[in-house]
C-alpha cells in the first residue's frame, strides 16, 4: 500500500464560478486560477501523485501551459488516475477536507463525494469529503481563500 498527501489553496476572485469536487457551488464569487481552480480536486490529484511516487500537479499540468487555461479539473484527475494504473496501483480510498469560511458546504457534501467517486472510478464508500471553517483565522478565516487537504491510499493491483 502507498499513501500520499495533497494540499492546495486558491484565493477568491470576482466573476468566476465556484467549483469544488467538480460540483458548482452557489456563491457570488469563485476561486482564481489558471484552470477551473477546483481546489478540492487539485488536493486529491496531488495526494494520488504523491502516493504513486510521482511529481506534483504543477509538473504534469503546468500553470503556464496555455492548454490548461480554464481546464476542467475532473479531466486532470481522470488523467492522473490513468497515470497510476500502469504503475500497478488502484485507488484504495481518498479522504479530503475543504477549509472554507463561506459559503456553507454541508448541502453539497454528498454530491461532491459522488462526483469524486465517479471520476476516480471507485465506490462512493471509498471516498470521504468533509468541510470545516478556519475559525476566522488567517486568509481562509477572513473568507479570502479556500484551502483543501487530501489523503489518498493506493493498493497494489
Ligand atoms: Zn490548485
Amino acid at each position: 500500500m502507498r499513501v500520499g498527501i495533497g494540499y492546495d489553496i486558491h484565493r477568491f476572485q470576482e466573476g468566476r464560478r465556484l467549483l469544488l469536487g467538480g460540483v458548482e457551488i452557489e456563491c457570488e464569487k469563485g476561486l482564481g486560477g489558471h484552470s477551473d481552480a477546483d481546489v478540492l480536486l487539485h488536493a486529491v490529484i496531488d495526494a494520488l501523485l504523491g502516493a504513486a511516487g510521482l511529481s506534483d500537479i504543477g509538473h504534469y499540468f503546468p500553470p503556464d501551459d496555455p492548454s490548461f487555461a480554464g481546464a476542467d479539473s475532473r479531466e486532470l484527475l481522470s488523467r492522473t488516475v490513468q497515470m497510476i494504473g500502469p504503475l500497478g496501483y488502484a485507488v484504495g480510498n481518498v479522504d479530503a477536507t475543504v477549509i472554507a469560511e463561506e459559503p456553507r458546504l454541508a448541502p453539497y457534501i454528498k454530491v461532491m463525494r459522488q462526483r469524486l467517486a465517479d471520476v476516480l472510478g471507485i465506490d462512493e464508500s471509498r471516498v470521504s469529503v468533509k468541510a470545516t471553517t478556519n475559525e476566522g483565522v488567517g486568509e481562509v478565516g477572513r473568507g479570502e481563500a479556500i484551502a483543501a487537504l487530501a489523503v489518498a491510499l493506493l493498493v497494489q493491483r
